[in-house]
C-alpha cells in the first residue's frame, strides 16, 4: 500500500498530517494507497504559488515551454507501465487496454502539443490591429477518475503551453496517476509555482480552488451536476470557464446499415472501460424491423466481454472504479426492469465467481422507451439500451432527445448519407462508420455535456484571452 500524505505546491512536495483518504483496488475492494484530504489552508499556499508564477511564465518563451513538454513526454513513456497498473487497478480498465489507452494517450495528447506550438499563431494582423493571444491566468483544474490522467494531460498541457499557471484537484478515487505526473514535472525545468497539485475532496479543496478570485479559470471535466454547482461558483465572479461533462450517446444505425458491424462497434465502445466513458454509445438505435436480430446481435457480442481481474490477460470486462458507482449502476439496472424494458443480457447481479470487488454483467436491454430513466440518463456502467425507431426522422428525434450532447455515430452503407444524417446531431463529436479517434480533433458537449472544446488548437485557445492593438 502505497501512504501518499503529501502535496506539491510550488516546486516542492509539502507533507500532509492531517486526515487521509483510503483508495481501493476496483478488483478486490482492499486498500492500495492513501492520499491526503487536504484543507483550504494548503490549496491557498497552491493558488497563492500559481500567481506569483504567473508573471514569469506568462512571459516564457514557446522554446521554453516545448522544453518542459519534451521532458514530460519523455517521463510519461519512461513511467508508462507504473501508470497503466495504477489506473487498472484503481479504475478496473484491463492492463494491456489500460497500457494503451490510460498511459499510452496522455503521451500522445503531450506530443500533438510538441508538434503544434512551434506553429501555433501568438500573434495576428486584423487590418490595422494586431491581435495578441495572451495566457487567461491561474488556471483552477477539477478532474475525475474515470480517464484520470488523460483528463488531468488535455488541461494541463494546453495550459502551460498558453503560459498559464496551474493548480490541479484531482480525483481522490484515482489519484496516483496525479501523483506520478507531479513527480515527472518536478524533474523538468518548469519553474516552480507554474505546476501545482492539492488532492482532497470536492466539496472542500474544490470549492476554495474554484471560488479563489486568484483564479482566472476553471477547466472541469466531471459529472453534469458537479459542473453545474462549479458553473455557478466561476460565474459568480465572471471566471473563464470550461466544461467537459456527461453524455448519453446514440449510435444509430441506418437502414442500409451493416448491422452486424453496426452493433459489434457499438457494443465494444459502450463496454470500453466497462462503461465508465464519457461518450460511450449508450443508446442503439435501430429499425424495428431489425431489433430483434439487433438484441440477439447485441447479447452476443456482450457474451463475448469476459469479465475478471483487470490484470489477468483473458478480461475483457474489468469491475466498476467504487462500491457506490457499482451500486448506482446495479439500482439503473433495476430500475430498467421495472420500466418495462427487456433484459437480453445481463442483470443487476454481479459475475458469477465475482463477489469480491465492483462488478456487474455486461447488460443489454431492449424495447427500451426513449423517454424512461435508463435511456435519458448517464449510468455510467455496462449497460446498453437497444431502441426501435420508425423512420430517419424519428431515428434522429430520438438520438437528439436528451438533455446532453457529447457524442454519437452513425452506420450507413451510403457514407455520404451517413454524413448528411451526423451533421443534423446536436453533439460535439459523431463517428461516421466507426471512423477511428482522432487526438487532434475537438472534443466537447453540446447542451449539458458541456461548453469550450478540447485537444489540439482548440484546446489551447480555451487558456487564452484576446487582446487587440489598434495601431
Ligand atoms: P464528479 O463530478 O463526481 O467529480 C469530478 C471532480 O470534481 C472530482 O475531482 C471531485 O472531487 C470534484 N468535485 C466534486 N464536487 C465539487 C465541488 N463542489 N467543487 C469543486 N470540485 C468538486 O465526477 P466523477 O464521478 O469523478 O466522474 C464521472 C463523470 O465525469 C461522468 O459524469 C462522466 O460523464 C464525466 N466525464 C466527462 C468527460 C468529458 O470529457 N465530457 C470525460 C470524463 C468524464
Amino acid at each position: 500500500m502505497k501512504t501518499l500524505n503529501k502535496n506539491y505546491i510550488n516546486g516542492c512536495w509539502v507533507d500532509w498530517n492531517g486526515s487521509m483518504l483510503d483508495v481501493h483496488e476496483a478488483a478486490t475492494g482492499e486498500v492500495i494507497a492513501r492520499v491526503p484530504m487536504s484543507d483550504s489552508a494548503q490549496m491557498d499556499l497552491a493558488i497563492a504559488a500559481a500567481n506569483a508564477a504567473f508573471d514569469g511564465w506568462a512571459e516564457s518563451s514557446v522554446e521554453q515551454r516545448l522544453k518542459v513538454l519534451g521532458q514530460l513526454y519523455a517521463g510519461l513513456q519512461q513511467r508508462s507501465s507504473e501508470i497503466a497498473e495504477a489506473v487498472s487497478r484503481e479504475v478496473g480498465m484491463p492492463l494491456k487496454l489500460a497500457t494503451a489507452i490510460q498511459a499510452g494517450l496522455p503521451a500522445t495528447v503531450t506530443k500533438t502539443y510538441i508538434d503544434m506550438l512551434p506553429d501555433f499563431a501568438f500573434v495576428e494582423q486584423s487590418g490595422n490591429s494586431e491581435v495578441q493571444y495572451a495566457p487567461a491566468g491561474v488556471v483552477g483544474c477539477v478532474t475525475p477518475w474515470n480517464y484520470p490522467l488523460h483528463q488531468i494531460i488535455l488541461k494541463v498541457v494546453p495550459a502551460i503551453s498558453a503560459g498559464c499557471t496551474v493548480v490541479l484537484k484531482p480525483s481522490e478515487i484515482a489519484p496516483q496517476a496525479a501523483y506520478i505526473l507531479a513527480e515527472i514535472l518536478d524533474e523538468t525545468t518548469l519553474p516552480a509555482g507554474v505546476f501545482n497539485m492539492v488532492c482532497g475532496a470536492g466539496q472542500t479543496v474544490g470549492e476554495t480552488l474554484i471560488r479563489s478570485p486568484d483564479v482566472r479559470m476553471v477547466s472541469f471535466t466531471g459529472s453534469t451536476r458537479t459542473g453545474h454547482a462549479i458553473a455557478h461558483a466561476a460565474a459568480d465572479d465572471f471566471k473563464r470557464m470550461s466544461l467537459e461533462m456527461g453524455g448519453k450517446s446514440a449510435s444509430v444505425v441506418l437502414p442500409d446499415a451493416d448491422l452486424e458491424a453496426a452493433v459489434k462497434g457499438t457494443v465494444s465502445n459502450c463496454l470500453l472501460n466497462s462503461g465508465q466513458t464519457c461518450t460511450a454509445l449508450t443508446r442503439l438505435l435501430v429499425p424495428a424491423d431489425r431489433h430483434d436480430e439487433a438484441c440477439k446481435l447485441a447479447a452476443a457480442a456482450a457474451g463475448r466481454m469476459t469479465p475478471g481481474n483487470p490484470m489477468d490477460e483473458t478480461t475483457r470486462l474489468g469491475p466498476l472504479a467504487s462500491a457506490e458507482q457499482r451500486n448506482r449502476v446495479v439500482d439503473y439496472i433495476r430500475r430498467g426492469v421495472a420500466e418495462g424494458a427487456t433484459l437480453i443480457a445481463g442483470g443487476p447481479d454481479a459475475p458469477e465467481g465475482l463477489d469480491k470487488g465492483y462488478f456487474v454483467k455486461a447488460t443489454v436491454f431492449g424495447n427500451v422507451d426513449p423517454n424512461s430513466t435508463i435511456a435519458q440518463e448517464e449510468i455510467f456502467g455496462p449497460v446498453l439500451c437497444v431502441i426501435p425507431y420508425s423512420d430517419e426522422a424519428e431515428a434522429l428525434r430520438i438520438a437528439n432527445g436528451t438533455a446532453y450532447g457529447l457524442s454519437a455515430a452513425v452506420w450507413s452503407r451510403n457514407q455520404e448519407k451517413a454524413k448528411a444524417f451526423a451533421s443534423k446531431l446536436r453533439t460535439g463529436q459523431v463517428t461516421v462508420n466507426g471512423g477511428s479517434f482522432n487526438p487532434q480533433a475537438p472534443f466537447g458537449g453540446f447542451g449539458h455535456s458541456g461548453i469550450g472544446r478540447e485537444f489540439g488548437k482548440w484546446g489551447l485557445e480555451e487558456f487564452l484571452e484576446v487582446r487587440s492593438l489598434q495601431l
